[in-house]
């Protein structure tokens, strides 16, 4: 079936950073079909966009959604404390019933955000697979992988983890069209090197993606020790970036590390709300781009940012890469959208996402153009400056995720939102009862 979205601003966010004003944009089924100046052929149904922008749903390349049900519970402190005193306790007493909870929570919050397409790591995978179905959002999920003592009771052990999670990634990828799933180790100082070798090397056969934490901390950086090189120089040399690799933060790079990511084409996944509130650093995203790095914005989970608003990302990602290079000009206003959008699918390994042209996934959000911040428009590009410096999520009306309409009037059409939030909100007092209990 073919639906017009016609008569609005069209930001495609292509190579050349084409705007169509006005422009249309036409979706067969769960494909874009048609990106230009006015359509003149056959259609199904037809939407007058006048007055608003259409573009291409934004990508939240780093998550854990279950988290929601924690959000301000552990705050202020760093990311140590963070995990083995506040966070890692609860998480051992989480039912299945608490991350469904918690993840649809997530779910809601990033339609509203206008966000279409997320990156989740987390436990109960089921449960995460379940909720994004639910919601309607395009989701690639990577069963947490953990080799830490307190989870083993809840877990297992890593070989079992690993083999429940290509279990899991059998039994869901593709679905519905928008589930995508891969590996999810934790990270090189919770997953020990044998392991992560021999989960990238299966993971390589199945043409499954990786997702790992990389370099949050500089007391990371310092932890290993591997003769004097570094962990993405042992990463390399085991193999781990033989396939598809997400990277979350990337802190702590070294210099010989760019040539390294750009070979082996691992994406990144830039959190600069969590690392700035975690105090971890500011991942060096401008000599990542110079180096042919894709990096996209992730929120990191609602525990550490604490919302899902991609749109803050997208802001804060180059006012501190301009605040640390004391230069107003890196990271341009056209580069940031990008992150948001075409660089973020190329880092999440989805290359079918994140831009408005035919033959890509039928992704996008459509933006309410009365609001004070629109004005002035002196030309089509001001709304590329517009889109990064002065509007929010506010302004998100609609949205569509694989060619299904799950947003409109700025209401989430798929799920009760009320009910969401009352099943949110119980489930986390009751893990504090039982916590204190
Ligand atoms: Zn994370």
């Amino acid at each position: 079936m073919k639906t017009v979205l016609a008569g609005g601003v069209v930001v495609t966010c292509d190579d050349e950073h084409t705007v169509f004003n006005p422009g249309d944009v036409v979706l067969d089924d769960d494909i874009v079909c048609y990106v230009g100046p006015s359509y003149q052929g056959e259609y199904d149904t037809r939407l007058y966009v006048g007055g608003k922008l259409v573009m291409p749903g934004l990508i939240n390349a780093h998550t854990h959604s279950g988290m929601s049900i924690f959000r301000s519970l552990a705050d202020d402190v760093d990311l140590m404390v963070f995990l083995r005193d506040r966070v890692w306790p609860r998480e051992v007493k989480l039912t299945a019933d608490d991350v469904y909870a918690g993840s649809l929570l997530s779910g809601i919050e990033m339609l509203r955000a206008g966000i279409t397409t997320y990156v989740d790591m987390y436990f109960l995978e089921e449960e995460l697979a379940r909720a994004a179905v639910d919601v309607g959002l395009r989701a690639l999920i990577t069963p947490a992988i953990l080799g830490v003592p307190v989870w083993a009771p809840i877990l297992g052990s890593l070989e079992r983890q690993i083999e429940r999670s290509f279990d899991f990634c059998r039994r869901w990828e593709g679905r519905h069209g928008r589930i995508h799933t891969g590996l999810g180790p934790h990270s090189p100082y919770t997953v020990p090197l044998e392991f992560l070798a021999e989960l990238a090397h299966q993971a390589q056969e199945e043409h499954l993606p990786v997702n790992i934490h990389l370099l949050e901390t500089k007391q990371e950086r310092d932890s290993y020790d591997f003769s004097g090189r570094g962990i993405v120089v042992t990463l390399e040399d085991i193999g781990f970036f033989d396939g598809p690799v997400i990277s979350a933060h990337s802190v702590w790079l070294s210099e010989g590390d760019y040539e390294i990511y750009a070979r082996n084409r691992v994406g990144v996944a830039h959190c600069p709300q969590s690392n700035a509130k975690l105090g971890c650093g500011l991942a060096p995203v401008v000599e990542m781009l110079a180096n042919g790095i894709a990096v996209g914005l992730g929120t990191d989970s609602a525990c550490t940012n604490n919302n899902l608003d991609l749109w803050e990302e997208m802001r804060l990602a180059p006012l501190l890469a301009k605040l640390c290079a004391l230069d107003p000009t890196p990271l341009p206003a056209t580069q940031a959208l990008w992150l948001a959008t075409r660089l973020g699918g190329q880092a999440v390994h989805l290359p079918d996402i994140g831009v408005l042209r035919e033959g890509f996934r039928a992704d996008l959000i459509v933006l309410n153009l009365a609001d004070t911040v629109a004005v002035p428009v002196f030309s089509p590009e001001t709304y590329l400056a517009h889109l990064v410096y002065a509007f929010s999520a506010r302004q998100v009306d609609a949205v569509w995720v694989n060619g299904s309409q799950v947003v409109r009037g700025g209401e989430v059409l798929t799920v009760d939102v009320e009910a969401a939030r009352c099943a949110a909100q119980a489930a986390a007092l009751s893990l504090t009862e039982r916590m204190a209990g």
